[in-house]
């Protein structure tokens, strides 16, 4: 690499992202003119933001870097394409009050922030009206009456944004105020933040995490073992020693991470810093995010792969999220979706 690494606080890393294609470019030693003037089109519609310890797990001079593809705006995105739309999960619809989302019959997702550290090029919530959606403070009461009419959900899942882009004390008021009602037994959080800044797992997050009355189940996403370096690694697995579950979902992309050997490495490597394989979704149909589809046949002969290749206990669910089900739908044998 062509600078040097210093170690940093996450904080302080949260506020130099990189958000200039340019300056990406130039540190990954890419001078591909087409690829910057892309990138720039791009990134007017949904901004290139990354932190610079991403960058560099990336392979410098490498412009189809598996990493580098999830996060580099690319002309491509500016494409229509039929099916592919910009609330492709039906969200709107079930935004019951600012910051909540009640799609699944038990489940609850409170979305406090629309925040994340890295934009992945592929998100399914890249054209989502975060700042008309955040909850202020003064809504935590709704949120209460809302949950309290519901006695069925018992398990609230932070989701993004992303929920550890906020500060530990934040999170401490929100988990605090969830703590309170009795039928709250489980806190899911959705992050993608350890896997881009590991740092994140500090000692006070693990401290609130593992003194909760609620059994903490923290999901990651991570697409490619080449994220999963071993201060990533090693900052996770802290997290089992305190009886915090760890689980990773991922998302099957073209040109990423589209081959079994891939995947079985990941999931290899994920339970090397003792973390289970959850999910494996195929591509939410999001508007400019067409690039990365793969077609049923080559998902189907990827999974088949994995499947032989791995013991069940570390192959991850292939799923796809269909708007309005009650459940995330199993796809593995399906001939189209
Ligand atoms: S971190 Fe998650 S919510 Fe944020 S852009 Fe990536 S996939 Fe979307």
């Amino acid at each position: 690499m062509t600078y040097l690494y210093q170690e940093q606080n996450w904080q302080s890393q949260m506020s130099d992202l990189i958000t200039s294609p340019a300056e990406l470019l130039n540190i990954l030693e890419l001078s591909v003119d087409d690829l910057l003037s892309g990138a720039l089109l791009a990134s007017e519609q949904f901004k290139l933001r990354v932190p610079r310890a991403f960058v560099r797990k990336m392979q410098v001079g490498n412009a189809f870097d598996p990493l580098l593809l999830q996060i580099l705006p690319h002309h491509l995105e500016l494409e229509e394409h039929q099916g592919f739309i910009t609330d492709p999960l039906g969200e709107e619809q079930a935004n019951q009050l600012p910051g909540v989302l009640h799609k699944y019959k038990s489940r609850f997702l409170l979305t406090l922030t629309g925040a994340c550290a890295v934009h992945c090029r592929y998100c399914f919530r890249r054209h989502f009206p975060y700042q008309e959606n955040l909850p202020k403070s003064e809504d935590w009461l709704k949120i209460k009456d809302y949950l309290e009419a519901h006695p069925e959900i018992n398990e609230v899942i932070l989701s993004g944004g992303d929920p550890l882009t906020l500060s530990n004390r934040k999170l401490a008021l929100w988990i605090e105020r969830l703590t309170t009602l009795n039928q709250i037994k489980i806190l899911r959080i959705h992050s993608r933040v350890p896997i881009v800044i590991p740092e994140r797992i500090d000692e006070e997050l693990v401290s609130l995490l593992k003194n909760s009355r609620l059994r903490v189940i923290l999901v990651v996403h991570s697409n490619h073992p080449a994220e999963l370096d071993d201060l990533t690694c090693s900052k996770l697995s802290q997290l089992a020693k305190h009886n915090i579950l760890v689980l990773n979902q991922a998302v099957l992309l073209k040109g990423v991470n589209d081959s079994a050997q891939i995947l079985v490495e990941l999931s290899h490597r994920l339970f090397e810093a003792q973390i289970l394989p959850y999910y494996l979704h195929v591509l939410d149909k999001v508007k400019g995010a067409h690039h990365f589809d793969l077609g049923t046949e080559k998902i189907n002969e990827i999974y088949t792969e994995v499947l032989a290749s791995l013991p069940g206990y570390l192959v991850p669910k292939l799923v796809r999220e269909i708007a309005g089900e009650n459940n995330k739908t199993p796809l593995f044998g399906v001939t189209t979706f």
